[in-house]
């Protein structure tokens, strides 16, 4: 072969968990996706925030750090799988492989685009902080629990 021009993505199925115990998983090895909306590295910096606020917490401590990462798993969890959702979403509208359902007459350039369009805004929404104050909360009911 003289060039390498084609290989495997590989992809982190959606896992039950990101947080195991004392053990953790963030980035691609909680959530590798296909990059087909670019957002890969941006998952793994709000899981790194998200779980870097839960590990410096001053209720954290050998005997909470379960619950403190059980919290992380609670806010990061189902965005990161929503976002690598969407990310296969992209990619088979890209390649114009998605059924678009389309309403008779309904242009499907246009209806295309407004899903392209629709995608960005969604990544882009949501606030950090919320997720934090949210992963605070749960880390709070999970050490009253346990
Ligand atoms: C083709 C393609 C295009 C992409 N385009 C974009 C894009 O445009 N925008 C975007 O946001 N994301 C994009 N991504 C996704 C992005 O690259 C990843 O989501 C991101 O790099 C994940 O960061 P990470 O730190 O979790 O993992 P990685 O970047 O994979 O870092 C893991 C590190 O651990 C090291 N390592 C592994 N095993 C060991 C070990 N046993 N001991 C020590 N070190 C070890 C590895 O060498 C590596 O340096 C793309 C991905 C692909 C495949």
């Amino acid at each position: 072969m003289k060039t390498a021009s084609r290989w495997a993505i590989h992809v982190v199925p959606g896992l039950n968990s990101f947080a195991y115990g004392r053990i953790a998983i963030q980035g691609d090895a909680a959530h590798a996706m296909t990059p087909y909306n670019g957002s890969g590295v941006n998952q793994a910096i709000e899981d790194a925030y998200v779980l870097g606020r839960m590990l410096t917490h001053p209720k954290t401590t050998m005997e909470t750090v379960e619950s403190a990462l059980k919290a992380y798993d609670s806010v990061r969890r189902e965005r990161a799988q929503g976002v690598q959702e969407l990310s296969l979403q992209l990619g088979r509208l890209a390649t114009f492989t998605e059924d678009l359902q389309l309403q008779p007459g309904a242009d499907p350039i246009a209806v295309t685009a407004a899903r392209l369009e629709a995608a960005g805004i969604w990544v882009g929404e949501g606030d950090l902080e919320d997720d934090v104050r949210k992963a605070e909360e749960n880390f709070t009911k999970f050490i009253a629990k346990a």
